[in-house]
């Protein structure tokens, strides 16, 4: 993508977005070397601070606009701090997911032991004020100060839990724990999906709080920075040393682990019923290789084929598709140690079998994992829609219109 900008149109304390010519709807992001704490009072300038930072924001985005969750992110930031993003109108708002107790909740809360897993995830709101040091906001203030309507809200918690289950799918993979996030929002203002909500601004080691094995004196994230009674050359050098860390660790989360699905259809006539399930997998990104068999007249390629399957796909789930009586499924239960799923094609549920496939992925993928959980989302938000428009009050009657 050509990247002639223009003049700023708008810089925050570590940012600078700059728009792009002739494409009014794409701004480019640049971070800069400052880090700053307690709403700007202390502030330093880390050289290189600015590119490693973009690159775990893009990183960070490109992870999540895999998994399908909507976001501002286009393209770029990894070696070139120019992340080119979709345009928007942001709503000034912090949005805090908290999976385990730290920082101003334990000041504001002191009931609320440091450290104690929190489960639901806790969503809180600041508004953007730094005169006001971002005070928390309730959703009913919200509401009544016209920043979101209730339903971008729901929407607003509903995305940021979701990032924040992602993310800490991706650290606990590194053997790191997500204590928090902090993450923004904007409404699209123009192109496909105009007026969307999307995920903005930038996520970076500054939004999140970080403990490897789970241990705070081991953190990574800013808060080291924050917790400085005096900061020296020395102090900066550990900090830049960290957060080059964090973005080398960041670097792989948008990366699929490799899977397959091995659908093994007992009997030529139930291929088009092993078609639905590839489709359904294909809808989580799951490659799938088919093979028909027979465990009456070809038992013994049945068992070649697992043992070749095995060899060649470390990460498998082998599927059986076939009739309710087929003997394949307990065939295949005593062949290999991966797991099985069952397509009886006399009853098929091919999005049953996807999604179950797709758990067994998502325990080592985060890709997966988030596209499962968004698809639950989904789900969810579908059933509420409905029984809200079955319960939605009569519409008014038009003006003049006879009353019954
Ligand atoms: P707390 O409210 O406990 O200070 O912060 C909660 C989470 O939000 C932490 O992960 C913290 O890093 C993040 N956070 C809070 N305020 C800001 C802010 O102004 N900028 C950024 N980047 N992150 C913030």
């Amino acid at each position: 993508m050509s990247t002639k900008k223009r003049s700023p149109v708008a810089s925050g304390k570590t940012k600078v977005l700059f728009e792009v010519e002739e494409q009014p709807d794409v701004l480019v992001v640049q971070q800069q070397d400052a880090i700053t704490a307690g709403d700007g009072v202390r502030r330093d300038v880390i050289e290189g601070k600015g590119r490693i930072a973009a690159k775990t924001t893009a990183r960070v985005f490109q992870l999540l606009n895999l998994c399908g969750l909507p976001t501002h992110y286009l393209s770029g930031g990894v070696d070139d701090n120019q992340m080119h993003v979709r345009r928007a109108h942001m709503i000034p708002l912090e949005v805090v997911v908290r999976g385990v107790a730290a920082g101003s909740l334990v000041r504001r809360r002191p009931g609320i032991q440091r450290g104690a897993l929190l489960v639901p995830r806790l969503i809180e709101f600041f508004l953007k004020d730094d005169a006001n040091h971002d005070p928390l906001i309730e959703p009913e203030a919200i509401v009544a100060g016209g920043y979101a309507t209730p339903q971008d809200v729901a929407t607003m918690s509903e995305l940021a839990r979701i990032t924040y289950e992602i993310l800490a799918h991706a650290w606990r993979r590194r053997d790191a724990l997500l204590v928090d996030l902090k993450i923004e929002f904007g409404r699209l203002v123009g192109g496909e999906g105009k007026g969307q909500l999307v995920i903005a601004d930038v996520i970076d080691n500054d939004a999140w709080r970080v403990w490897p094995q789970g241990r705070e004196d081991l953190m990574l994230d800013k808060q080291m920075y924050r917790n400085l009674k005096t900061v020296t050359p020395a102090d900066l050098e550990r900090v830049r040393a960290n957060y080059e860390q964090v973005a080398d660790i960041v670097e792989t989360f948008p990366q699929m682990r490799p899977g397959m699905v091995g659908l093994l259809v007992d009997g030529a006539e139930h291929l088009a019923a092993s078609e639905l399930a590839a489709r359904a997998l294909a809808a989580f990104g799951l490659p799938t290789i088919r093979h028909v068999v027979s465990v009456a007249r070809t038992p013994g390629y049945i068992l070649q084929l697992v043992t070749q399957l095995e060899a060649t796909f470390p990460r498998m789930v082998l599927v059986a598709v076939g009739a309710a009586n087929s003997a394949l499924p307990a065939m295949l239960d005593s062949a290999t140690a991966n797991p099985i799923g069952i397509l009886n094609v006399e009853n098929p549920h091919p999005d049953e079998l996807a999604l179950a496939c797709a758990k067994a992925f998502a325990l080592e993928d985060t890709v997966v994992f988030g596209r499962v959980l968004l698809l639950q989302a989904n789900a969810r938000s579908e059933v509420l829609g409905a029984d809200a428009k079955l319960n939605a009050p009569p519409p008014a009657p038009a003006p003049g219109a006879a009353l019954a």
